[in-house]
């Protein structure tokens, strides 16, 4: 039987790794899609797409894309950005299929991703749990751990969907407010999932 295939998403500094990585505590392998969304930036056939589309000047003197100059150029156009993100999708989803394949004695998978239910692979999944936490708080985490100004965390976050329209897309909602207690949460989310396969 094939694992199942669970997505967790949450907006920037909300804890999406952090509750994956409780999730791997309790055996569910997961597949983190930003990671290998990163490591796709340099397939050759990306690479020649980014410099036809974006220009020369993307590609570094090693021949690889440079990440700030990119950043730059994607992160300031909506459209630059959705062409980037139509680059690199397919790839991971490809790749997470053939990497749930490796998993079939599991009951379910999971994907952690900051983008989810802007990508065709929510709809795809057999269950999606989003991690949600105060804006204030999720900018006071991400300045702590990235050392960067709360202008820089504004920034980031205006290209991702608003937690309030995630909310209604959600199978399950993981509340990480710093006072809610994540293992429970995630101990339960776990084992609704789990009776739904048995
Ligand atoms: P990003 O979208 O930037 O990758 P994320 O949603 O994956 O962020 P994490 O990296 O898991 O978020 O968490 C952001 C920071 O907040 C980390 O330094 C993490 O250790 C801390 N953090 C997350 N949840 C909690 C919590 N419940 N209590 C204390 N610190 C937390």
């Amino acid at each position: 039987m094939t694992a199942k295939q669970v997505g967790l998403t949450g907006n920037i500094g909300s804890g999406k790794t952090t509750a994956a990585r409780l999730f791997e505590t309790i055996g569910i392998p997961v597949y983190y899609a930003d990671e290998h969304a990163k490591r796709f930036l340099n397939a050759r056939d990306v690479i020649r797409k980014i410099k036809l589309t974006f220009g020369d000047d993307c590609i570094g003197k090693d021949g690889f894309p440079d990440k700030k100059i990119l950043a730059q150029k994607v992160f300031s156009d909506k459209n630059r950005l959705q062409i980037l993100n139509a680059m690199i999708h397919p790839l991971v989803g490809e790749d997470f299929i053939r990497w749930t394949g490796k998993h079939s004695h599991q009951a379910y998978v999971i994907m952690e991703a900051a983008i989810l239910f802007e990508t065709e692979h929510a709809k795809r999944f057999y269950k999606n749990i989003l991690v949600k936490a105060p804006e204030k708080l999720r900018i006071r985490r991400v300045c702590e751990r990235d050392g960067v100004s709360p202008e820089d965390v504004l920034k980031r976050m205006q290209h991702q969907m608003p937690e309030t329209d995630m909310v209604p897309l959600a199978d399950f909602v993981i509340n990480n407010d710093g006072k809610e207690p994540l293992i429970p949460q995630i101990e339960k989310i776990h084992q609704l999932i789990a009776d739904t396969i048995q």
